[in-house]
């Protein structure tokens, strides 16, 4: 197909930018399913998805994008993020292969495709607790930071010292916590889409009860059930979950996907639900706990648009 003189083969992918894609070191594909790439489970195809082996090849795919002005976007575990069934037009940079993190003295240095459990074994191992707030949340450092996970009590945000991004015109530079903005579930690396590359994060500080908190995590979560955890944001001194609760929409289904009986602000996917399905329920949320309680529930999971 030609369109505005480019050749495109895959998608929106111009077979310029695609070989160009596939000299860098990594492993790239193309119609690739989402759903295997999602925690929650759904979500068409994607035109393209590269795989990164360093973080030079990691930048040269995103120049090579931005240069082509082709829609990316970078995916780390996937767990915040609800793909379309159309699947996504563009490329999809994970950073799985981008994984590790040194210990120096009170910080750690952390590439941004390291899942948060890895390295909570990695600074446990030498018998550092204080990151054990992150304990269950299936993400890797790129995205948790770009989301500002966490838990009520402590985020990643509160423990970054510095991150390593590349700025929108091309340079990797190393920006400090004030410039990262961090707000419950957001940051300015999210809103503006700024590539985390790496992190240094602060090992001094309080400390967590890790299994308490995982205990908690067993009792409160449908964890053997795929989602993408919470859906919405909580409201200012209110949970989400209570007010979907209360709207009695606990167990309400649409299809194959279903508002959780054990936590009314996840939705898990039973087996083969379709992004629409979960799509649905999240509106009819939304309206209902509007029309009960007269808030308007904020996303927390990421719909990505085809
Ligand atoms: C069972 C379950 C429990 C959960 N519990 C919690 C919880 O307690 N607290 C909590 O905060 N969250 C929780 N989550 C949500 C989710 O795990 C977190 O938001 C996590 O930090 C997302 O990381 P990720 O790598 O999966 O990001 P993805 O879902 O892959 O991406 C999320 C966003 O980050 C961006 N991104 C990814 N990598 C980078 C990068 N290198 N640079 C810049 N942007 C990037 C993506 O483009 C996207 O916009 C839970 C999810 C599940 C499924």
């Amino acid at each position: 197909m030609l369109l505005g003189g480019r050749e495109l083969l895959h998608g929106v992918v111009p077979a310029t930018l695609a070989g160009a894609l596939g000299e860098l070191p990594g492993e790239i594909r193309f119609s690739l399913p989402l759903a295997g790439r999602t925690t929650i489970g759904v979500g068409g195809r994607a035109d393209c998805l590269i795989a990164p082996q360093t973080i030079d090849s990691m930048v040269g795919a995103i120049q090579l994008c931005r240069r082509h002005k082709v829609r990316h976007m970078l995916l780390g575990a996937g767990s915040n993020l609800l793909f379309s069934d159309q699947g996504y037009r563009g490329v999809l940079i994970s950073t799985e292969r981008l994984m590790g993190s040194v210990i120096d003295g009170e910080t750690v240095n952390v590439s941004c495709g390291e899942p948060l459990a890895a390295l909570l074994f990695a600074v446990g191992r030498v018998g550092v607790r204080t990151l054990d707030f992150l304990v269950g949340i299936p993400g890797r450092l790129g995205g948790a930071i770009a989301m500002n996970a966490g838990i009520p009590a402590q985020s990643i945000g509160d423990i970054v010292q510095r991150v390593t991004v590349l700025s929108p015109r091309g340079e990797v530079q190393s920006i400090g916590v004030e410039e990262c903005r961090f707000v419950y579930r957001g940051s300015a690396i999210r809103n503006e889409r700024l590539p985390v590359l790496s992190a240094q994060l602060c090992l001094s500080g309080g400390t967590f009860d890790r299994d308490a908190l995982l205990a908690e995590r067993r009792t409160r979560q449908p964890l053997a059930a795929r989602s993408a955890g919470s859906t919405f944001k909580n409201p200012p001194g209110l949970f989400a979950g209570r007010l979907i609760e209360e709207a009695g929409l606990k167990g309400f289904r649409v299809g194959m996907a279903k508002v959780s009986e054990q936590h009314a602000n996840f939705i898990v996917n039973l087996g083969g639900a379709q992004s629409a399905e979960i799509s649905e329920i999240i509106d009819i949320v939304r309206q209902k706990v509007y029309k009960r309680f007269r808030i308007l529930l904020e996303l927390e999971i990421e719909v990505v648009d085809q």
